[in-house]
């Protein structure tokens, strides 16, 4: 059961990302609710790589500059919901220095996944809404 579970949530992330390429926002936030509802009833956590790809409060799968706002900061990157103003604080180290590969990789659309992760994240409410 544990293993299917599993299965239907690779599933649901890989529909989510499709979908939200397509433009179909509502479809991959769906997508994500329906995955962390089997994640609930099955106990199965759902991968680090998954947790970063939607917002804890409201589970909108995350498309940055149109659902999600990232700014960094000195020692963290906050990921910032743009539809509840959930934000959520990763500690980042410095980046080490570019190397021509590096400088191919950070040209990348998302830019800022080229800081490096360091310990867990934190969430914490915004109480006015943006
Ligand atoms: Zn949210």
């Amino acid at each position: 059961m544990v293993r299917i579970a599993r299965e239907r949530i690779d599933d649901l992330f890989g529909l989510a990302e499709q979908e939200s390429q397509r433009g179909e926002l509502e479809l991959a936030h769906r997508y994500v609710v329906l995955a962390r509802e089997i994640g609930a009833r099955y106990n199965v956590r759902l991968l680090p790589e998954y947790r970063e790809m939607y917002c804890r409060g409201c589970s909108t799968y995350w498309v940055e500059g149109r659902t999600v706002r990232t700014r960094l900061r000195p020692g963290h990157r906050v990921r910032t919901c743009l539809r509840c103003g959930r934000a959520r604080r990763s500690r980042i180290r410095r980046v080490p220095a570019m190397t021509a590969e590096s400088a191919l990789e950070r040209r990348a659309p998302a830019a800022f996944q080229g800081a490096i992760l360091v310990g867990g994240d934190e969430d914490e409410r915004r109480p006015e809404r943006p």
